[in-house]
């Protein structure tokens, strides 16, 4: 059976309008320059975000203003090389970092080129993403999968160097207790990426229970339910169930969900660090004493930063942190809606995307 997209040159499945997806065939992109690359991307996972432009057309400031091909947790085949590009060819199979910088600007020159305001990336309006036959990215922004490490934990890669950024910007050191708010892929990542970096205490926290017992299979070593109570006594809860001592050392919010971020505050000991990883509404009423009192460290997280790939390539590749048993559900491109569908339901935990077909 040939499938609705095998004719054409370049499926790309794109998103229209909220909550209307079509299969357009673009054109085959050329390479914009000497040092990049076109790739085939082979899986590609589906995140929350993709599903909120799907459904909403907008996240925040980012709106969908003109069709705009989705996805941007892809690993592929190298397909063709600039004349410039030394560290690849053709055949090479890559994880593909989705965004690319200015590498011109102020944030760009101190290092921090996820805060660059004129970043490219995949699946954020205007720019197109990865779920075609073709994608073209500069040969920088692929990094080479080991030989052992199969595409599909390639696609992970992507939300892996999330939650490194995360855990970067929480700076966790061995022997810390670190809470993480939120049991989807990027919180069960940060609890995996904590307990590779020496965090000795490692707990998930969610309203679901069949997550919280998979975060304990994964990486958690303990687990919390939220209750419907005030957020110091969830705190107070959870530090005594627990054994949380003082309060946290560090706590992660993965959720966004603002009885989380409360809680979180109040959980966290004299000089703890709060990194706020997780994206709800816009705005919350937060526990600004506490955090003034106890003198806490408080801070954002967005996407990956310089490094941050390669150490989620790093951590995967040496069995440190292990992706596979995050992928629920597979499904072909030409079934690509179906997988949106499933993570709006929020059916399993990552969900991938195979494809196109040749
Ligand atoms: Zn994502
Ligand atoms: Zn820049």
């Amino acid at each position: 059976m040939t499938t609705q997209t095998a004719t054409q040159k370049n499926p790309s499945f794109v998103l229209q309008a909220p909550n209307k997806v079509v299969y357009e065939d673009r054109p085959v992109p050329e390479l914009p320059s000497q040092y990049d690359v076109i790739v085939k991307p082979r899986w590609t996972g589906i995140c929350g975000s993709d599903v909120h432009y799907w459904v909403e057309g907008r996240i925040g400031p980012f709106v969908v203003e003109s069709p705009m091909v989705l996805g941007h947790e892809s690993a592929g085949i190298v397909h063709a090389v600039g004349d410039k590009v030394t560290s690849l060819k053709v055949g090479d199979r890559v994880a593909m970092e989705p965004g690319v910088p200015c590498r011109r600007c102020v944030r760009c020159k101190e290092g921090k080129y996820n805060l660059c305001p004129d970043m490219a990336f995949a699946a954020t309006p205007p720019f197109d993403g990865t779920l075609a036959r073709y994608y073209s990215l500069p040969e920088d922004y692929c990094y080479k999968l080991p030989e052992g490490m199969s595409m599909e934990e390639g696609a992970l890669i992507e939300p892996t160097a999330v939650a490194v950024h995360i855990t970067r910007q929480a700076a966790i050191k061995p022997g810390d207790s670190v809470v993480v708010f939120g049991a989807g892929p990027v919180g069960l990542l940060c609890c995996a990426v904590a307990k590779a970096y020496g965090a000795t205490k490692v707990v998930t926290v969610d309203i679901n229970e069949e997550r919280l017992q998979f975060a304990l299979k994964y990486a958690a070593n303990a687990s919390f339910k939220s209750a419907r109570v005030s957020a110091e006594e969830n705190a107070k809860n959870m530090i005594k169930e627990c054994g949380l001592g003082p309060g946290a050392d560090v706590i992660i919010d993965a959720s966004g969900a603002e009885p989380c971020i409360q809680t979180a505050i109040h959980a966290l000991r004299m000089g703890g660090t709060y990194v706020q990883g997780g994206m709800g509404k816009p705005d919350i009423t937060f526990p600004i004493m506490a955090m003034c009192t106890k003198e806490l460290n408080v801070k954002g997280s967005f996407r990956y930063g310089a490094g941050d790939y390669q150490t989620a390539v790093d951590l995967v590749a040496t069995g440190r942190v292990a992706v596979k048993q995050l992928v629920t559900g597979k499904v072909k491109f030409d079934d690509a809606e179906s997988a949106f569908r499933d993570v709006k339901q929020g059916k399993g935990i990552k969900i991938l995307i195979e494809g196109p077909e040749e």
